[in-house]
């Protein structure tokens, strides 16, 4: 297999790109280049993609499930075997530490085995004739062929999330990675050839948001499931209506409250605020960026995070390094961007409680960040930062904490940290929030599916409603009182 494969994977093909167009990719730890080779799809070669998902699909979907259950359990098990190049690719792309990327990649390899083990499972319905005459079915059918368009700070869990459920569901796959982090997903493909996914099943092409728009706006994809910024989220939903009515569902941001109840345990509720939320940089949809803590136990709670923030941020180093657990956010751009916040937050006069700066010389790292005490209404409480930054506030009431949760435009995750479980689950039937976590931060799961409410989107993966999102029922009527011959 080549060292650093750069071009488009379409029909079980590596190609270049029609036009020449390339991305460049530098390491974020320092800014030295790792490619400028990266082919960038065109329109023809969306075209290509799609035409070869669309032949792909007429026998795919009629492919016996323990068939398709097998090239997806073989696929697993090669990802498994290649998870040290996998997880390479993944770091000198966009800085995650090695260890942080492979733990990325096992989440793939139990979405591929979750998903295997459903193909045969896709129930239908049935209804007795009811004195009207008419036997009725439900059947669940794949759509078509299906695009997904990624992020780039978890696209080995998104690889996973999205390609898995489509093609046990019998629909074929253009999977469009982040412009910050495509070598790992194109090295994935001849793992895809060799595990014996027909030409045109899965498609892996690489560009920024003009690819992205392509896919939301071509005429033969049934549809997009999209990670990302809801700007560009937004975008896509625009797109898929002026288009063909495309099927969409939204991965979008987050600004997810962390409850700590005084009468929480104070070591798992630092830990899981200090290195779960920490854990790629904080560049993670759902991590607790707002800390709201009761009052009475705020002052020993913020001492221990800020003991925990200084000691992990001492384990900010080489991506490379199996030791690092804080690597450098992914790219200039990300870091200008984090950076910007934490400027504005000092002109603001906020508190910074640790860190608040660039970490080194050189490469894109941020220090772990706690800002204490921001206004409501500050940039750095009600947007999502996307960085290793977070927010801390007090309450007094347990109406006050739902409160406080619940005023955001959000509703990606939430947790509440309680030795209450009574507590606990009343607080969390209030909280708006796809999905609520207690006494932990959270983590994905292949059983349970992850999406948000309001402004984080709409659509789940992962679990039977990850497949669920990649079937349409047909209603099949019988008449059975036609004349008898
Ligand atoms: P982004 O919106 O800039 O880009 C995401 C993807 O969309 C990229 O592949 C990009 O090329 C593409 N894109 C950009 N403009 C497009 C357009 N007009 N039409 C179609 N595609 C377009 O987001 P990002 O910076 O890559 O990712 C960070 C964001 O993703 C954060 O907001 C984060 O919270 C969110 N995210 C959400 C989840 C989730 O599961 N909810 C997971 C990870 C990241």
């Amino acid at each position: 297999m080549a060292d650093l494969q750069t071009n488009l994977f379409i029909n079980n093909e590596y190609v270049p790109s029609s036009s020449g167009e390339t991305l460049t990719i530098l390491n974020p730890k320092d800014d030295s280049l790792v490619t400028d080779k990266v082919q960038a799809a065109t329109e023809q070669d969306v075209d290509k993609a799609v035409a070869a998902a669309k032949a792909a699909f007429r026998k795919w979907r009629k492919t016996p499930s323990w068939q398709r259950s097998a090239i997806m359990l073989k696929y697993a098990d090669l990802v498994e075997q290649h998870v040290d190049k996998i997880a390479h690719l993944e770091s000198i792309a966009m800085g995650q530490p090695i260890s942080i990327a492979k733990v990325m990649v096992s989440v793939q390899i139990s979405s591929f085995r979750y998903y295997a083990g459903l193909t045969d499972k896709i129930p239908g319905e049935s209804y007795p004739e009811n004195g009207d005459g008419v036997v009725k079915m439900v059947n669940y059918e794949p759509l078509g062929v299906c695009a997904g368009i990624s992020a780039w700070n978890g696209t080995q869990v998104f690889v996973g999330w999205k390609i898995a459920p489509a093609v046990a569901a019998g629909n074929t796959f253009i999977f469009k990675s982040s412009e910050k982090s495509p070598l790992a997903v194109l090295y994935l493909g001849e793992l895809f050839k060799q595990a014996g996914f027909p030409p045109g099943v899965v498609n892996l092409i690489s560009g920024g948001g003009k690819v992205g728009s392509l896919l939301a706006s071509h005429m033969e994809i049934a549809k997009i499931s999209f990670t990302g910024s809801a700007n560009s989220g937004r975008l896509v939903q625009v797109a898929a209506a002026k288009s063909n009515l495309k099927h969409v569902s939204l991965e979008l941001g987050g600004k997810s409250p962390a409850i700590i109840f005084a009468d929480a345990n104070l070591d798992n509720a630092v830990a899981h605020n200090s290195q779960g939320f920490l854990i790629n940089s904080g560049q993670v949809c759902f991590a607790g960026s707002r800390i709201l803590v009761q009052s009475s136990i705020a002052s020993q709670f913020v001492k221990k995070l800020q003991t925990a923030f200084v000691g992990l941020g001492e384990k900010m180093d080489d991506p490379a390094s199996e030791s690092t657990f804080l690597g450098p956010l992914a790219d200039k751009a990300q870091f200008d961007r984090v950076m910007g916040f934490l400027d504005g937050a000092k002109q603001d006069g906020i508190e910074v409680l640790t860190g608040g700066g660039r970490k080194g010389e050189q490469g894109q790292y941020v220090e772990p960040t706690i800002l204490m005490n921001p206004d409501i209404n500050n940039r750095v409480y009600t947007d999502e930062i996307f960085g290793p930054v977070v927010t801390v506030k007090t309450f007094e009431t347990e109406e006050e904490a739902i409160e406080m949760a619940n005023s955001t435009t959000y509703g990606l995750g939430a947790t509440i940290y309680t030795n209450n479980l009574t507590r606990a689950m009343r607080v969390q039937a209030e909280l708006e929030a796809g999905t609520v976590s207690i006494n932990t931060a959270h983590w994905v799961v292949p059983e349970t599916p992850f999406g948000g409410v309001k402004q984080s989107g709409y659509g789940r993966e992962g679990g039977l409603e990850g497949i669920k999102a990649f079937l349409e029922p047909k209603t099949v009527h019988i008449n059975m009182r036609m004349p008898q011959e």
